[in-house]
């Protein structure tokens, strides 16, 4: 059969089971789950990969609902990653349930082009990407060293065949001060949420001077308890994030500079903790990204290869990247001026739009995939360019 054939073959499998993940991504949706706590998606998930005859283990890297469906053995090893966690208050303001939906249903899909070519399709879930990286504990904990390929594709408000995502690391501070009546004994007390907030002047003024995709922001979360007291104690919780690791490593000392600085004039005491996970910046594997591309676009859909100046954030698809060819594309299901992690973007997670997304990425992928199962030298290709960029 060839090629053209077996990706119409494919996609008509999705469009096959256009409700089965309609519904999957709906019940998902109005489900949100928090990370690590995805106890019923990561379920479904795994469920409706069983039943379309892939092998299951669940909990995989001692995380309750991490999972890792397999149908097929040998080379090419090709993963589709699936996310489901929900956010804060917005709930799927992030559409991990499109992707989730995508990730199977383009796993199942690709079972023809296995069977005629063989090696393994694997969906693995990942849970937790919004707060705690579970990709980046799961790539620590080996989930992703026997795969040669890993991909997914990400809701957003264009169709691109490359993401820029950030390096990105947590910072949590403290300062110290010492309680007093704020108007009858101000010169006894200091003042921790002077310290706070000179910190914040003294990351802005730094902001002027830092290369133009790095990013510092961050929050109080303990600014005093009474207007009359002065306050012995103030928190806050910042994110520093660069284009790559060595200029995070350089921006780290310097934020904390700010800190050290905001606490020798106030007389506060500082602490302070880097966050244990980091998130490494994404590498975008190239012949990846030209396959995705022109299989989006034989859809109908116009796909940029990449666009620099559309920063996203930072996933921890970017601790994958690090470790096994990938790509990250995004597929538009909103119009441009909707933003992520509102409640317009949840809607269009529940929308004709995201559906429509959904299917397309879906078939993207498994096209894609047949791609790479038809012919193993552009496997090889894409093994080399990941050596090569390293
Ligand atoms: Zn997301
Ligand atoms: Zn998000």
């Amino acid at each position: 059969m060839d090629i053209e054939k077996l990706k119409a073959q494919v996609s008509d499998e999705i469009d096959a089971r256009r409700q089965q993940l309609t519904e999957l991504s709906l019940r998902i949706h109005s489900n949100p789950e928090l990370g690590f706590q995805e106890v019923k998606a990561a379920a479904w998930l795994a469920q409706y990969l069983e039943e379309n005859g892939f092998s299951m283990e669940q909990g995989i890297c001692e995380l309750a609902t991490a999972f890792r469906g397999s149908y097929g053995q040998g080379k090419p090893a090709i993963a589709i990653l699936a996310e489901y966690d929900a956010l804060p208050s917005l709930g799927h303001a992030c559409g991990h349930n499109l992707i989730a939906a995508c990730a199977v249903g383009a796993g199942i899909a690709s079972k023809p082009a296995i069977d005629q070519f063989g090696g393994t399709i694997l969906v693995i879930g990942t849970p937790a990407e919004e707060l705690y990286g579970g990709k980046a504990i799961m790539a620590d904990r080996g989930a992703f060293d026997n795969l040669d390929i890993a991909m997914m594709v990400h809701p957003g408000v264009y169709d691109t065949a490359t993401t820029q995502s950030l390096a990105c690391l947590a910072l949590k501070v403290e300062f110290f001060g010492k309680a007093a009546h704020a108007a009858a004994r101000p010169e006894a007390g200091i003042n921790a949420l002077e310290a706070m907030l000179n910190s914040f002047t003294a990351i802005n003024s730094l902001r002027q001077h830092i290369k133009d995709n790095a990013r510092i922001h961050g929050i109080i979360t303990d600014g005093g308890e009474a207007a009359n007291i002065v306050p012995a104690h103030s928190a806050g919780s910042f994110l520093v994030r660069a284009e790559d690791d060595t200029y995070l490593d350089e921006l780290k000392q310097r934020v904390i500079n700010c800190f050290i600085g905001a606490a020798t004039a106030s007389g506060a005491r500082l602490e302070y903790s880097w966050g244990e996970i980091r998130y490494a910046p994404l590498r975008n594997n190239p012949t990846l990204a030209q396959l995705f591309s022109h299989n989006m676009q034989s859809l109908g859909r116009k796909v940029q290869l990449s666009d620099a100046s559309k920063a996203f954030g930072s996933t921890d698809m970017g601790n994958v990247s690090q470790v096994v060819p990938c790509i990250h594309p995004s597929v538009a299901i909103a119009p441009v001026e909707v933003l992520t992690h509102s409640p317009q973007f949840a809607s269009a997670a529940a929308s004709e739009a995201g559906i429509h997304g959904l299917l397309d990425a879906a078939k993207a992928l498994t096209m894609t995939v047949v791609d790479l199962v038809a012919n193993p030298e552009l496997v090889i290709n894409v093994k080399e360019e990941f050596r090569q960029n390293r």
